[in-house]
């Protein structure tokens, strides 16, 4: 089985400092928050930095966190309109590259990013309301709060690594 969430990313976060305790209200609200929290990271940069140790720029890691509720979000609302609980893994760095996500303008990531924040919103929403279970082929059970902490998790710290790759570029 494959690991993920906190047996993966260690709690807290050895990375980012998410805690997995959250619950699934606030692991919504984090979500919710993320369009803010990038533009704010955003203002004022080009979006194109680079990081060395990085391959993704700050704008490509809003398309990825787009792409990332918005396969989650199908996939809960799959299971709940149509029974389809069972979900195979999918391949991020793969979508990057068919999408070119380091090419993306950031201003466009960030109008993706609002709307997927608001379908996904409404398909946890209903989902935990619904007990909906997912079947993952590789992670195994996966209930729509495990899935609202690891969407949120991922917002949270891909965050981090815009700040990381902000950082490295800010001139001291
Ligand atoms: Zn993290």
């Amino acid at each position: 089985m494959e690991r993920s969430g906190a047996s993966l990313y260690g709690d807290p976060c050895g990375g980012c400092g998410f805690e997995w305790s959250v619950t699934p209200g606030e692991a919504i609200r984090v979500v919710e928050e993320l369009p803010t929290r990038f533009r704010a990271l955003l203002a004022g940069r080009t979006g194109f930095e680079r990081h060395p140790g990085l391959s993704w720029t700050p704008a490509a890691y809003v398309s990825h966190v787009t792409d990332n509720l918005r396969n989650w979000a199908e996939r809960l609302a799959g299971a709940r309109l149509s029974g389809a609980v069972d979900v195979p893994g999918y391949d991020p760095d793969l979508v990057a590259r068919a999408r070119h996500y380091n090419e993306i303008a950031p201003t466009a990531a960030l109008w993706s990013l609002e709307h997927a924040v608001d379908a996904r919103a409404a398909s946890v929403t209903s989902a935990l309301e619904e007990g909906t279970v997912l079947q993952h082929a590789t992670r195994g059970v996966q209930r729509a709060e495990d899935v609202a902490r690891n969407n949120a998790h991922d917002g949270h710290h891909h965050a981090w690594d815009i700040e990381r790759i902000l950082r490295h570029t800010t001139p001291v």
